[in-house]
């Protein structure tokens, strides 16, 4: 069966074939480093974490982009409120979100491209020029130069709007906007004094490129003219993603992208997330509240793309609950399979896959993981799983976990939980149960399980509910 996704162009699920045989070149919006990503942002960052491991799990190479948008509107508005250079002031939110990708396991892309870089900035220019040549693109009398819609039939096709509706003659310099206003929009923004000292020479004058042309100039720049796959959030489909097409094919004359994906928005606790409401927040936040990133990755990932997340501190619960049973199955697997190198064939393990091939169904594939633990826990609690099937799980899991990234964090039993595991050895050496107990309780306080088991105590993290603190 053919890997199948929906296209946000055609509104049409396809079957997907990259352009060059076994290569996805895939291009991914970064994020605006003007502040620390939120998790709304990383629901769409951890999609197509999902979307590359999937396509690699399935044989194919990916050459992969995310851009970092270091110059636009917001990282201005933010170097100039802080008194900072433009540089500066985004240097810490590069290093926090390339720490935030570390935390919720997120795979490295092979570029990440800052937009002030000089090789981006003189692409820019030289597309810039090139749609002003072809008369795609003109110098206004603000010295800023506007993309001329009207020039581009196919404009609006993304977003599903018509053309028609258009009122002539209007231009917006603003990075964003809405669909009301749209108009011919800035390709590059002559330089006025909000700019401060952010801005570049040009043969239009002094100025700064608009945050559309950024990623139409990273993306044909690193990957070519024709992208098999362009990733965002679905709030980038208008304006940015129309803008980048309409750039794009005037200057290269091809097709720039194949298969255009969106994901659907976050909401937290059933609202908008908004820091006037409270229910704002970042990942940092939720580590700060106790959450792990293999945690948040779950909740982020166990709802399918195209659906919206309602993210709620009971999903978290849940996922850690889940992420106990996926622990304490692959502990049983491993105590079955001790010892045996053999592998017996085990039916019913390509359900995972395929459900991801089907537009990434990760709710079928979830669902598929959970029925094989629920399954072969029984045939645990019966001693009829054989070792060496054991075996193939194990091996399957493996490839599981390279899609889905859940394998427990290779950290660290706190010095306290390993203190009290050394006292608790030693009180049942001694036969005293009840210091025993004791032990287990303090262990449980900090947020651990322990279980004896033939080959000794054995540790998982406990469920919110039964831990104290964590
Ligand atoms: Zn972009």
């Amino acid at each position: 069966m053919p890997i199948r996704f929906f296209n946000t162009l055609t509104r049409q699920i396809e079957d997907f074939s990259p352009r060059e045989p076994g290569v996805v070149r895939l291009y991914t919006c970064g994020p605006t480093v003007y502040n620390f990503a939120h998790i709304g942002n990383f629901r769409a960052y951890v999609f197509e974490d999902l979307l590359q491991r999937h396509l690699e799990f399935r044989g194919y190479r990916v050459d992969r982009v995310m851009n970092l948008t270091d110059v636009d509107d917001k990282t201005i508005r933010g170097c100039r409120a802080s008194g900072q250079a433009l540089a500066d002031f985004t240097a810490p939110y590069k290093q926090a979100f390339f720490a935030d990708l570390d935390t919720l396991r997120i795979k490295r892309a092979n570029h990440y491209p800052e937009a002030t870089e000089a090789v981006h900035i003189e692409r820019m220019i030289s597309m810039i020029s090139t749609l002003v040549e072809k008369g795609h693109a003109y110098r206004a009398e603000d010295g800023s130069v506007y993309f001329r819609i009207r020039s581009f039939p196919d404009y609006g096709h993304l977003a599903h709007f018509n053309l028609e509706d258009l009122r002539d003659g209007v231009r917006v310099r603003n990075d964003e906007y809405e669909k009301e206003n749209v108009g011919d929009f800035a390709l590059w923004k002559a330089w006025d004094e909000a700019d401060g000292d952010v801005g570049w020479e040009s043969p239009w004058g002094r100025g700064r490129p608009g945050w559309h042309i950024e990623c139409s100039a990273m993306a044909t720049g690193i990957l070519g003219p024709e992208l098999d796959i362009h990733c965002g959030g679905e709030d980038n489909i208008f304006p940015h993603h129309e803008a980048e097409i309409a750039q794009s094919e005037c200057c290269t004359g091809k097709k720039f992208v194949r298969l255009w994906m969106h994901c659907r928005h976050l909401q937290v606790e059933g609202s908008k997330m908004a820091k006037s409401a409270g229910n704002f927040f970042t990942l940092r936040d939720l580590v700060d509240k106790g959450w792990s990133g293999r945690e948040v990755r779950y909740a982020l990932i166990s709802v399918k793309y195209r659906e919206p997340l309602n993210f709620t501190f009971e999903g978290l619960s849940a996922a850690r609950s889940a992420l106990q049973r996926l622990d304490e199955w692959t502990a049983r697997l491993r105590d079955t399979a001790a010892g045996e190198t053999a592998s017996a064939p085990f039916a019913g393990l390509e359900a995972f896959g395929e459900a991801l091939d089907d537009d990434l169904n990760i709710s079928a594939a979830l669902a598929a993981v959970f029925e094989t633990i629920r399954e072969t826990n029984r045939r645990m609690d019966s001693a009829s799983l054989q070792p060496a099937e054991a075996v193939t799980l194990l091996k399957w899991l493996e490839g599981v976990n390279s899609v889905l990234a859940l394998e427990p964090d290779a950290e660290s039993i706190p010095a306290a939980v390993e203190d009290l595991l050394v006292r608790r050895a030693e009180a049942r050496a001694s036969k005293d149960w009840k210091l025993s107990d004791t032990l287990r309780d303090e262990i449980l306080a900090l947020g651990w399980m322990v279980k004896d088991t033939k080959d000794g105590q054995k540790l998982t993290t406990a469920p919110q509910s039964a831990a104290v603190t964590r």
